[in-house]
């Protein structure tokens, strides 16, 4: 069977960790493939809590890719705390050796780095932040801010959940799910928020109470990282929202918000270096449009964004960068369009199936009975 993408230039946008496995998953198996990163460099720090891949789905897509002992030898297995809000430790789930590589948790910069360390040099392009895509001349071209142009025969768009060229495939907006998250950020945690740091123990630790939760890792590559999730007030739909960059602000409203939450907390507010808000979105999964110019398709977030209420968000991704590289590369197909078509349909059933699982997750979590204890047992 002629191999499907010989002689094929391949453009994927966005170096996150479904860009960069899809890169991978191809170029060993000889493939052209280019990814164009919006991020100035390699060190560009990324900002959000760690990742944890399953063995079921995230794991697999590594493990193709040679790179699933890299993973473990950089991830960390952890516990679960569950506390109160005063801070009192209710349950305490260790790792063990039997279940230390069901889901390790790994800094975004750090599962970065294997992947990059795994291409060859230059496969991925810096600084360069699509702004329009077009065809011409039987080509697609891509055109950068402030960057020269490129071509390529076949685009995968792996630029997350805000991306905006993804109208060549559907028309289908971001929706806004209810929730919203606060992410903060305290480095050497030992040090600025010891009782919470001490608290953790090493583990993760989730607190929820009468509707809000909190969920901390004391182990971010140095950092200590939360989220803090609650529905989102009404008033902040009409522009009356938090400046986050106004960082007393922020610890205001979260000290009136849980003023009943107890020290560690208070402390952990208080010595926050650096805040994100964020509202929880999906992109409701409708099907998509046939009739495209030229080869193009979403993976990542940018195909099926979700709330991470079921952990699954990377996950999924890579298992879209493994059936479509699989696809693609081992001769099953007859054509580009119909690898495309095979892997958006089987991504369709699956990733619905994930974005069920996130909503009826966050449905029950905003209960104001709900606890993070019974809903692990
Ligand atoms: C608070 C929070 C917690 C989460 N927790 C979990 C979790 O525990 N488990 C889980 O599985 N998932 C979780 N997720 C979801 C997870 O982060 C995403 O599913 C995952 O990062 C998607 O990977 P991606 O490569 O598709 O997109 P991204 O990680 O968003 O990467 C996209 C890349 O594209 C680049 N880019 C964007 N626009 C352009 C452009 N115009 N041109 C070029 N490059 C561009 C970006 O710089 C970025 O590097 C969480 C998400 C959030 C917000």
């Amino acid at each position: 069977m002629q191999y499907l993408l010989q002689n094929k230039r391949v453009a994927i946008i966005g170096g996150g960790p479904v860009g960069l496995t899809m890169a991978k998953l191809l170029q060993q198996k000889g493939v052209d493939v280019t990814v164009y990163e919006r991020d100035y460099d390699a060190q560009t720090r990324i900002w959000g809590g760690t990742l944890d891949l399953h063995k079921i789905s995230g794991q697999k897509a590594l493990e193709k890719a040679g790179l699933l002992e890299s993973y473990y030898a950089t991830a960390i297995p952890m516990g679960i705390i569950f506390a109160d809000e005063q801070g009192n430790t209710l349950h305490t789930r260790k790792p063990t050796p039997e279940n230390r590589h069901d889901n390790p948790e790994i800094n975004r910069n750090q599962l970065r780095k294997i992947l990059l360390d795994s291409l060859t040099p230059d496969t991925v392009v810096w600084d360069r932040k699509l702004t329009n895509l077009e065809e011409h001349n039987g080509k697609w071209l891509l055109q950068f801010e402030n960057q020269p142009d490129a071509t390529a025969d076949f685009v995968i768009v792996a630029n997350g959940g805000m991306s905006k060229v993804r109208s060549y495939v559907t028309d289908t907006e971001i929706e806004e799910t209810g929730s919203f998250i606060i992410q903060g950020d305290i480095p050497q945690p030992e040090i600025n928020c010891p009782e919470m740091y001490h608290l953790c123990d090493g583990s993760r630790l989730m607190t929820s109470n009468q509707g809000s939760l909190f969920v901390a890792n004391p182990y971010n590559n140095g950092s200590l990282t939360y989220g803090l999730i609650i529905q989102k007030p009404e008033e902040w739909d009409h522009n009356h929202g938090l400046d986050f960059q106004n960082k007393d602000r922020v610890i205001e409203f979260l000290s009136n918000r849980l003023p009943n939450w107890g020290e560690p907390f208070q402390q952990v507010f208080q010595s926050t270096s650096f805040f994100v808000g964020l509202p929880t979105r999906k992109l409701p999964l409708h099907t998509w449009k046939q009739n495209r110019p030229l080869p193009i398709t979403l993976i990542g977030d940018a195909a099926h964004l979700m709330p991470p209420f079921a952990g699954q968000g990377v996950n999924i991704g890579l298992v879209d960068a493994l059936t479509l590289s699989e696809n693609l590369t081992e001769g099953n197909f007859e054509t580009i369009d119909a690898a495309i078509k095979d892997y958006e349909e089987k991504m369709m059933a699956y990733a619905t199936e994930a974005q069920l699982e996130s909503a009826t997750n966050e449905a029950e979590m905003h209960d104001p009975e709900f606890s993070f204890l019974q809903f692990f047992e």
